[in-house]
């Protein structure tokens, strides 16, 4: 039988709400950023646990429906194994194409809050070469602390995608990973880290090919990147911004 939200707990309910208003609001810094086109392109948040016997739950965007009409009201809710629940919107709103592959992050790595997929110009390009990102800028070690690493082509249809996204990034410093031919899926601690993550890493993807057109571009030594990433994540845990600017 299909969850309905409306039988879930009030708390529940509320954090539901609260979760796609934020993933609404996120979707537009997609193109605002220039990271996307039409309606390529997603985001997901994890439903905040209110109810330890309420299945988890996740947030994201319809398919197929354009940036201008993306409002809190059609974010559809599902469960981590991708399943649309009775979420209040029409059963014509399906969940993104991409669902599974968001799903079946947060069903395998915890901490993960939100998740990010675009088709973005120069990190894609990388991709289609199937050529990771070297560290060769402060703000890669920063943001990445290392390269930006390739994953495996995987089609569309079942879990490949989500599962070379979470074999290419547990273990990996990395919050992004270039799917072979296809683009870069970003994750986050929520939503808006992913989304960080994502227009960062195409800010990078340029830079770097900008810089190879001149030349070969100069590695950062190892130690070095270590303390980069250590001093932004930790010190500047609290000041992001601050960091960023
Ligand atoms: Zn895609």
């Amino acid at each position: 039988m299909t969850l309905s939200l409306a039988s879930l707990p009030q708390a529940t309910q509320d954090a539901v709400a609260a979760t796609r208003e934020r993933v609404a609001a996120l979707h537009a810094e997609l193109p605002r950023n220039g990271l996307v086109v039409w309606t390529a392109g997603n985001v997901s948040e994890r439903v905040p646990a209110t109810d330890p016997d309420v299945p988890g739950l996740l947030v994201i965007k319809p398919s197929g429906v354009s940036y201008d009409e993306l409002s809190a009201s059609v974010m559809v809710v599902c469960t981590l194994d991708g399943q649309k629940i009775d979420d209040g919107t029409p059963d014509s709103l399906t969940p993104s194409s991409d669902t599974a592959a968001h799903a079946y992050v947060y069903e395998h790595m915890d901490e993960v809050g939100g998740v990010v997929h675009t088709h973005s110009t120069y990190a894609t390009a990388w991709a289609a070469r199937g050529e990771e990102i070297p560290c060769v800028l402060t703000m890669m070690a920063d943001e990445f602390g290392g390269p930006i690493p390739i994953g495996p082509f995987a089609i569309i249809g079942d879990d490949s995608i989500g599962r070379g996204i979470v074999e290419t990034l547990r273990g990996s410093r990395s919050r992004a990973v270039l799917m072979q031919n296809h683009g870069p899926f970003t994750i986050g601690k929520d939503a808006k880290d992913a989304v960080k993550a994502a227009v960062m890493a195409e800010e990078v993807a340029r830079t770097v090919h900008i810089s190879r057109q001149l030349g070969e571009p100069l590695p950062i030594e190892q130690t070095h990147v270590d303390a980069l990433f250590d001093r932004y994540q930790n010190v500047y845990g609290q000041g992001e911004e601050a960091a960023t600017a």
